[in-house]
């Protein structure tokens, strides 16, 4: 079997130890369109399109450190070394991956600098699949043949921007958290942070050290509960940008330089033809198997898509999932089956009070998800340890904005960690 993966990032990198580990007789390539591995954890300064004419892909920004502990964030065989810290830089994350990569010898299944610009499924011919190649040095396209597809092209860099009434008429600056690199383009600034997301929570506190004031607008119901800096306030959603600010939802109104929307991403596949089988439906990619397979085209994966997760671990566990099934020592459900499983999760969720837009939302009960697919494939299971963890760290995280960071843990076993 030859498999294409596409995406060198976190997700990407599981793909290819998996497929490379020699419990499967496969052939892979994955072609990465920036020049090195690791994805979103590559900081660049550039915004924009990059030299090549692409968007460019990292959303990272030069201060942040992880949102969750080190020992939630590792893979399951390959797990972050010992630190002094549990909340990591993003630059020992982008080592760490570098130092997976290595390990498990994987660079050589690489191929950077390669946009995949179009994939679909093949008319006739041995291979199910055709996929597009972009080399962006040479300027030259190629198609290539597989018999199977990862993408793993992460989904934070396309951003999910509100259509506000008087985006038009408001005369001052307006930026996507996507673009955002450091703090001092808000100094001296009256900013309004759209949305109070881990983004949004995270940012509104950085970007406090530098710009006058900070009202940071989001829908909960109740003020959130963490102990702010005191220039940054709370307020309802924006209703409408005017010339100089903002409208709230109250009726109250800002003066505000800038309008920064911390408001999210939408997911995209560019590359995926119409024919894959796989659409966008209010940001939720459907239709798919368990999250993850295409139920119009089994043979194509997509790694990574759930939300709120450990993330590594997760797109170790999908990989494996995925390759049970591929190499026959499971068989897929018929496809009626399959999608009546998505329609009855989806109206499990939406009992739960949950829109289509967080269909693949995990958060609390990620552990339920991660269990369903080690049970269904039959494949060493992800320890309770990491929804316990992961948990853990999500409330400190809204109860304590500004110390969370300064907590270490230890895992003691598979099912419990103490905080040192
Ligand atoms: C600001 C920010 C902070 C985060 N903080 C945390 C955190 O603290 N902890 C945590 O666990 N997670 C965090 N995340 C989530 C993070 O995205 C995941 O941890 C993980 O890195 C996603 O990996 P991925 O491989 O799915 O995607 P990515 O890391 O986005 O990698 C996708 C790769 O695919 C490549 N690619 C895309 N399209 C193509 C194409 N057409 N052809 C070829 N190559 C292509 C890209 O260049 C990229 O290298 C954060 C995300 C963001 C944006």
């Amino acid at each position: 079997m030859k498999i294409a993966v596409i995406g060198a990032g976190s997700a990407g990198l599981a793909a290819l130890r998996h497929c490379t580990s020699g419990t499967y007789d496969c052939e892979v390539v994955c072609y990465e369109k920036t020049d090195q591995v690791g994805g979103t954890w590559v900081y660049v300064e550039e915004t924009g399109l990059d030299r090549y004419g692409l968007p460019v892909h990292s959303s990272m920004y030069k201060n942040l450190r992880t949102n969750l502990p080190k020992e939630v964030m590792g893979y399951p065989d390959y797990p972050i070394p010992d630190t002094p810290a549990s909340y990591l830089t993003r630059t020992q994350i982008l080592g760490f991956l570098n130092s997976y990569c290595d390990h498990f010898d994987l660079r050589k299944y690489i191929r950077f600098l390669r946009n995949v610009e179009l994939v679909k499924p093949t008319d006739g011919g041995d291979r199910k699949w055709t996929i597009k190649v972009k080399d962006l040095q040479k300027n030259t396209v190629t198609n290539e043949s597989f018999d199977a597809v990862m993408v793993c092209n992460g989904h934070y860099f396309k951003p999910s921007v509100p259509n506000l009434k008087g985006r038009n008429t408001f005369q001052g600056q307006q930026l996507h958290s996507h673009d955002y690199r450091t703090p001092d383009v808000f100094l001296d600034k009256t900013v309004v942070v759209l949305g109070a997301g881990p983004s949004g929570m995270d940012l509104a506190l950085e970007i406090s050290t530098k710009a006058t004031r900070v009202i940071l607008s989001h829908h909960s119901k109740d003020p959130i509960g963490t102990v702010f800096p005191d220039n940054v306030i709370q307020k309802p959603d924006v209703k409408e940008l005017t010339e100089n600010g903002v409208l709230f939802d109250d009726g109250s109104s800002e003066s505000v330089d800038v309008v920064f929307y911390c408001t999210g991403y939408e997911y995209s596949f560019p590359f995926l033809d119409p024919t894959c089988g796989v659409r966008v439906d209010s940001n939720m990619v459907t239709p798919l198997w368990k999250h993850l397979v295409s139920i119009e085209n089994p043979t194509l994966a997509l790694i990574g898509i759930p939300f709120y997760v450990c993330a590594f671990s997760m797109f170790d566990l999908q990989v494996r999932f995925v390759l049970k099934f591929w190499f026959g020592k499971k068989d897929f459900p018929t496809k009626a089956d399959m999608l009546q499983d998505e329609k009855d999760e989806l109206e499990k969720r939406a009992t739960e009070g949950l829109r289509k837009r967080h269909f693949h939302q995990m958060g609390f009960k990620q552990g339920i998800y991660y269990d369903d697919l080690a049970n269904t494939a039959g494949i060493t299971p992800l320890p309770p340890v990491l929804t316990k963890l992961h948990n853990e760290s999500s409330t400190r995280f809204l109860d304590d904005l500004l110390h969370y960071r300064e907590a270490r843990y230890k895992v003691i076993d598979d099912y419990n960690f103490i905080q040192l």
